[in-house]
């Protein structure tokens, strides 16, 4: 049964690209599905000044390369919509925005709640924060959920400094982080098949499984991101986040549980137990690569792309070796890879098991694989063939009869923040850790100047990230 939900969103930044390729279409679906439908307002916010009018214009032509919805539901759904031109630095601006909150509150009978949703340059998040908390926009009868996108930070410090602006003015319990991975079907589905699935997850251990691969491969370069990504990278775009929250959901214990404080703890318990790196070991245990052309020349090399420096030393590969001291971790290595320009696009999770997994009922050497974006029709595979069609019965899983292909991370997500369920998002403990952990393999590559660019597009990458695996009898499952 659904249940219609009740809120103000203010979306700082509402004229951005984020705001009209997932937020409003994402808004859109729930509006169709009955979560959104009388009782909420958005109010888009960004410098210009736009009117209403133009602004619904605006939304309305985003949601017409995703739907082709009659005009008149989109023009029902647009009136939620209004704009509010606004400079992050102004106070005035905010005491406007609190008044037009209140008088849409009042017209749609919004339950005093707010959404403040940061789609907008990190660099406000803090700023616009302590104005929300200053300028006395937070609702006292409902409640007043602060999402931010990333990146969080861009190192351990810049993500410290940036929690402290933030958590002035929000209590953690209201901060929802957003990790737009944790919001993908197969990610939430990864607790589930293991909790149901006694034989695989009586091998989810050291002492059956060889190694697990994790991959998050594009067939892309930069396009017009280079300027972003040139204060980025791989590391810190991919490895820290997304990667990171995918091995949480993987190799947490208790996949059981069902309460938010407790996955967050197996969660934050796996990440404070992240092996410690040295910087030689960052040498041994992590590869980085930048892509050149491809092998007709045709392609332009990253140092070539718009806004990137002639010269740059940033990454646009990252292979590694990530370990955990836990009982049920220590010693099986989480091969993670994640690069632009590689031959397709690709979002993986290999788990290879050793020859001794029989004990448990599992054909020896068995590789699962679950595919995070399906690929013909498939979500997980047996040694590269349908589960269903393996000849292996250790795994079931209710897939959804019709797979819902349009659905967005960020509508899931945008129903749990508008429930309040937390399970999804990402902690600052959790970032901590991460950033930590990032931290070192930055601070060694930042003291070296790597031979880039060092692998052609189109390409599984430089060789080094195979020599990574060959080194310990492995190899990469997923390969060209
Ligand atoms: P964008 O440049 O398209 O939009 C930025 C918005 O901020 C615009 O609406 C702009 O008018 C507004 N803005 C800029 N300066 C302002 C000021 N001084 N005062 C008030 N408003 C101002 O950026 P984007 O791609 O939509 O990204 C927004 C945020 O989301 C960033 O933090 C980004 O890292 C993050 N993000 C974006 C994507 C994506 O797919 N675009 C994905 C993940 C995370």
């Amino acid at each position: 049964m659904v249940t219609e939900k009740s809120a103000i969103f203010i979306i700082f930044g509402g004229s951005g690209d984020l705001a009209h390729r997932k937020l409003y279409p994402s808004l859109f679906r729930l509006y169709k599905s009955g979560i959104l439908k009388d009782h909420f307002a958005v109010i888009g916010t960004a410098r210009r000044p736009w009117s209403d009018d133009y602004f619904r214009e605006t939304v309305i032509t985003s949601l017409k390369d995703y739907f082709d919805d009659s005009e008149d539901i989109m023009k029902g759904f647009a009136k939620h919509f209004f704009y509010q031109s606004h400079d992050v630095n102004d106070s005035e601006h905010y005491i406007a925005l609190k008044n037009l909150a209140a008088k849409l509150d009042d017209q749609f009978e919004a339950g005093h709640n707010r959404v403040y949703y940061m789609a907008i340059a990190p660099r406000f998040f803090g700023t616009v924060a302590e104005h929300i908390n200053s300028e006395g926009l937070k609702t006292t009868d409902g409640y007043n959920r602060l999402v931010i996108e990333k990146p969080f930070g861009r190192d351990l410090d810049s993500a410290c400094e940036l929690n402290g602006n933030i958590s002035k003015a929000f209590p953690e319990d209201d901060i929802y982080r957003i990790d737009h991975y944790l919001g993908k079907e197969m990610i939430q589905d990864i607790p589930h098949i293991r909790a149901n699935n006694p034989k695989l997850e009586a091998a989810m251990n050291n002492k059956y499984v060889s190694n697990i691969q994790i991959t998050l491969a594009e067939s892309l370069g930069v396009e017009d991101r280079g300027g972003y990504y040139e204060t980025a990278g791989v590391l810190r775009d991919m490895v820290q986040n997304h990667i990171m929250q995918i091995i949480g959901a993987v190799a947490s214990d208790d996949p059981e549980a069902t309460d938010a404080k407790i996955i967050h703890k197996n969660k934050t318990d796996l990440f404070s137990s992240l092996k410690k790196l040295t910087p030689e070991g960052v040498d041994t245990d992590f590869v980085r690569g930048q892509y050149d052309t491809d092998k007709l020349g045709d392609k332009k090399a990253y140092r070539q792309e718009d806004n990137v420096a002639e010269d740059s030393n940033i990454e646009t590969f990252v292979a590694g070796n990530i370990q955990f001291n836990t009982k049920r971790w220590s010693g099986v290595p989480f091969y993670v890879r994640s690069g632009k320009r590689m031959p397709e696009k690709s979002s993986r999770i290999d788990i290879v098991f050793n020859d001794k997994v029989d004990e448990v009922g599992i054909k020896p050497n068995t590789v699962v694989t679950l595919l995070i974006e399906r690929v013909n029709g498939n979500s997980i595979l047996i040694n590269g063939i349908d589960y269903k069609e393996s000849g292996q019965d250790f795994i079931s899983f209710p897939e959804e009869a019709e797979f819902d292909k349009a659905r967005e991370a960020y509508e899931s997500l945008i129903i749990d923040i508008l429930s309040g369920n937390r399970v999804h998002f990402t902690l600052w403990d959790e970032l901590r850790s991460t950033w930590k952990y990032i931290d070192t393999i930055r601070n060694r590559w930042d003291e070296q100047t790597p031979d880039f660019p060092n692998y052609l597009s189109g390409s599984m990458g430089p060789d080094a990230a195979e020599m990574l695996l060959e080194r310990n009898g492995n190899s990469w499952v997923w390969d060209d």
